[in-house]
């Protein structure tokens, strides 16, 4: 009730909250309750959480933020959302988000964009804006976010809280409506690193329905050496407070024990080329099934199957999944298919392995989640360009499949909160929650 009567207070000028399951959600709060009573409940018992619009939840609507699925309902729900409420989390409600993932401000929501509690001058950062706004102004404990290219950490970094993006094969993919199916990733946000380590236990792990999935049990040996890189922290775009708090927090690494070095990245200028053009190819593939025949909207009188789909997918998605689309098949077109598609695979090959040489030394690799604090709502609507510009200290998780968190790292001057980035080898989600806790 302190959570519903939070989203009330404050749902409607955030919009981080596209649906709110009041009455379901005391039901169950109810049920739970009599479980914990009766000493049968869950690892999750009581814990209340709220589900990005990208995740699919057995008889409710998911919209994926966008227009084309404005009357879809899933008939399943995905694996992390059913794995969460079989340990008895209580799901509150859905979450908004850029549309289909694909951007990060939340201002490409076609419900609207999240605006940060913090500043409401200010984007949440995205794309799971909602879910980062919904923890940040208290409105649910946990959330569960998506991470293609940054969508947890960036969002996370932009409102103060805790965000982990899981290793590639992790978490089951199973009902998340996919955008760039390599590259995709479900993970939870939160005020507390501990809620996303339990949150972990409980959505982790292998699943009949993603192929992708593997576990696996590496031998750690601490070696207590982090790694950053140098092109970061000397990039221009990074602003000179997100600077400052980084070096502390690197002085405090070193005081706790921990031998930090810098090491060189030759490839920062190619995370970003390899990345759009890899998911906006998935992409273009993945939003096909959207047609008007099998999901959602579906457009009136049209004259013919063609014109169908064309109005349909014309009416349906917003400008920049339209971007993405077009982007996505020219890319995989033919004559280009080599030129770009293959070339970007051969990159992403090449980025991966340097990385892991990185990391066969050095445990962590850390930095600023992102180069600057939120930025005011529209400052880059316009200019698709800066707005992906804003995503390279994230993207190299994407690339990579490796896991990463950003917790807090205090706020700049007009009192945003910047990010701290932490990445670490595949599979060591434990070891980056431990070092995530020994600095918080
Ligand atoms: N901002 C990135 C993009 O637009 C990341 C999105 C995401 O992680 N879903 O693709």
């Amino acid at each position: 009730e302190s959570f519903l009567n939070r989203i009330e207070l404050n749902n409607k000028n955030l919009n981080a909250f596209l649906e709110v399951y009041g009455d379901e959600a005391k039901q169950r709060a109810k049920e739970v309750d009599n479980k914990i009573k009766s000493g049968t409940a869950g690892k999750l018992a009581g814990m209340v959480v709220g589900i990005k619009d990208l995740l699919c939840y057995e008889n409710h609507h998911s919209y994926a933020g966008s227009k084309i699925l404005n009357t879809f309902k899933s008939t399943f729900s995905a694996t992390a959302v059913q794995r969460l409420l079989d340990e008895d989390a209580i799901i509150i409600g859905r979450q908004n988000c850029d549309e289909f993932g694909m951007g990060s401000t939340n201002e490409n929501s076609a419900y609207g964009p999240v605006l940060n509690f913090q500043n409401q001058s200010k984007v949440a950062g995205g794309s799971s804006g909602g879910s980062a706004v919904a923890v940040q102004a208290d409105m649910c404990q946990v959330s569960l976010g998506t991470d293609t290219g940054g969508s947890i950490r960036m969002p996370a970094a932009f409102c103060g809280v805790a965000g982990l993006k899981p290793t590639y094969g992790k978490v089951s993919r199973w009902g998340l409506i996919a955008y760039a199916s390599s590259f995709d990733t479900i993970g939870p946000m939160g005020k507390f690193v501990s809620d996303l380590d339990l949150v972990m236990e409980v959505i982790a792990g292998e699943d009949g329905n993603d192929s992708t999935l593997f576990e696996t049990a590496r031998n750690y040996t601490k070696t207590q050496k982090v790694a950053y890189i140098k092109e970061i922290v000397e990039h221009s775009s990074l602003q000179p407070e997100i600077k400052n708090a980084f070096f502390d927090r690197l002085e405090q690494l070193k005081s706790l024990g921990y031998e930090v070095k810098a090491v060189d990245f030759p490839y920062l200028e190619q995370l970003l080329p390899t990345y759009y053009v890899l998911t906006t190819a998935e992409s273009s593939s993945n939003l096909s099934r959207f047609d008007g025949v099998k999901f959602g909207h579906r457009t009136q009188n049209p004259h013919n199957l063609i014109d169908m789909y064309k109005k349909t997918r014309s009416e349906g998605f917003g400008e920049e999944v339209k971007r993405r689309i077009m982007l996505g098949t020219f890319v995989l077109s033919a004559d280009y298919f080599d030129a770009y598609y293959t070339k970007a695979q051969k990159v992403r090959r090449l980025i991966k392995d340097y990385t892991d040489t990185i990391l066969k030394d050095c445990d962590f690799i850390i930095s600023p989640t992102t180069s600057s604090t939120a930025y005011s709502i529209g400052e880059k609507t316009l200019d698709p360009i800066q707005m992906y510009l804003g995503d390279l200290f994230t993207v190299q998780a994407n690339v990579t499949g490796l896991p990463a968190i950003s917790i807090p790292m205090g706020n700049d001057d007009s009192g945003m909160p910047m990010g701290f980035q932490i990445m670490g080898k595949a599979f060591d989600e434990k070891q980056i929650v431990a070092l995530s806790k020994e600095l918080v």
